[in-house]
């Protein structure tokens, strides 16, 4: 279980500095290392899109 960047990303870079495992890479779009995420939730309270949720 980890935590899902969607399309709805605008790759502000708001999320990476608050994630406490270094999960999350920039890009177009920002990503999530499944590998890592200790599926925390920091980083979907902070996303002033909404684009970060629980994978299904
Ligand atoms: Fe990092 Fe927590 Fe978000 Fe996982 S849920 S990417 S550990 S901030």
């Amino acid at each position: 279980m980890a935590y899902v960047i969607s399309d709805d990303c605008v790759a502000c870079g708001t999320c990476q500095p608050e994630c406490p495992t270094e999960s999350i890479s920039e890009g177009d779009i920002y990503s999530i290392n499944p590998d890592t995420c200790i599926d925390c939730g920091t980083c979907a309270d902070v996303c002033p899109s909404g684009a970060i949720s629980p994978e299904a």
